[in-house]
């Protein structure tokens, strides 16, 4: 599996960035996903996307904590947030600079391309926006997706949003980022803090991190209140558990959205049905098929 983070600001598009990568892969008869960290949405602000990329079916859901691939979209982000965190050792990082890659200080001597995504995009799309040239630049640093997928998702993407010449003008500039871009080793001198894993292990979950067992009666709204609301009666399938598949991964545990996937004390999971609305998220992202939905029997 090849993982992705992008790191940029509101309105430099690492959102779409992602999506588009992803789309690339998929043409080219690949697994992907795409999907961004919801902060405080706003132009200028920190934000993080993520993609995945792999030959078969991709079960993780979460965060990309140690990527293959670092991608920066603005180098101011390199004072203020830790973003070379678990770039994993043999990984690359893509940098919007005019610098060089060795002037380059990510806090970890690795293989670096560089490219002025801003000037490409200013010059071409007469706007900041350097999403498209990012992605010319990512396939200059590995050709996990050719540089023709890329533009035929850009084209795709863009062209379906704003017209088809906008479409074609960004494409464009993703084959002039892949031309300008440059190749090298960044310096390791920066400090980089390390930035604690999204999904905890299976030993560091507390057993019991679930909804509690009974519901007392209280406020029907205000924290606490969704003990009350049984949301199992919502569904019309419920999750059947096989112990002898499970793995212990917590993906099911860590992904149901109504908290009810208890660890038990003899490390086995227990699934409180009064809570489970049926999603069967849990089922989908199992990789050991350890859970299956199965439709409820009909009411009188
Ligand atoms: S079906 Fe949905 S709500 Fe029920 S246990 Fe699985 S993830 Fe949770
Ligand atoms: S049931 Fe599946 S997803 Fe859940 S812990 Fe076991 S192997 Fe992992």
């Amino acid at each position: 599996m090849y993982e992705i983070r992008f790191h940029g600001r509101g309105g430099q598009g690492a959102v779409m960035a992602a999506q588009t990568i992803a789309e690339a892969a998929i043409l080219e008869g690949k697994q992907a996903q795409a999907f961004p960290f919801f902060g405080a949405e706003r132009r200028g602000a920190p934000v993080m996307a993520f993609a995945r990329i792999d030959d078969k079916r991709i079960c993780d859901r979460t965060q990309v904590s140690e990527p293959d691939m670092l991608v920066v979209m603005d180098e101011s982000l390199l004072e203020i947030e830790p973003v070379a965190s678990g770039l994993k050792e043999g990984g690359c990082a893509v940098i919007n600079s005019r610098l060089e890659p060795s002037e380059v200080d990510l806090g970890t001597v690795t293989r670096c391309v560089s490219v002025d995504a801003t000037s490409i995009a200013l010059e071409m799309l007469r706007a900041p926006i350097v999403n498209t040239s990012i992605l010319g630049a990512m396939a200059r640093a590995n050709d996990f997706v050719s540089l023709g997928s890329i533009q035929q998702a850009i084209m795709n993407r863009f062209g379906e949003k704003l017209g088809e010449k906008a479409g074609r003008l960004n494409a464009e500039a993703a084959k002039a980022a892949f031309e300008r871009s440059r190749e090298g080793l960044c310096k390791g001198e920066r400090k980089v803090q390390k930035k604690n894993a999204w999904l905890p292990t299976w030993q560091e979950t507390p057993p019991g991190v679930a909804l509690p067992r009974t519901s007392k009666a209280g406020m029907a709204v205000g924290p606490g209140s969704m003990t009350q609301n049984l949301t199992g009666s919502w569904g019309v399938s419920f999750p059947v558990y096989d112990e002898e598949r499970c793995i212990k991964c917590q993906r099911c545990w860590f992904i149901c959205p109504e908290g009810c996937i208890r660890r038990s004390p003899n490390d086995d999971l227990e699934f409180d049905l009064r809570y489970c609305k049926g999603c069967g998220l849990c089922a989908k992202v199992c990789p050991k098929d350890a859970i299956s939905m199965r439709r409820k029997e009909a009411s009188a």
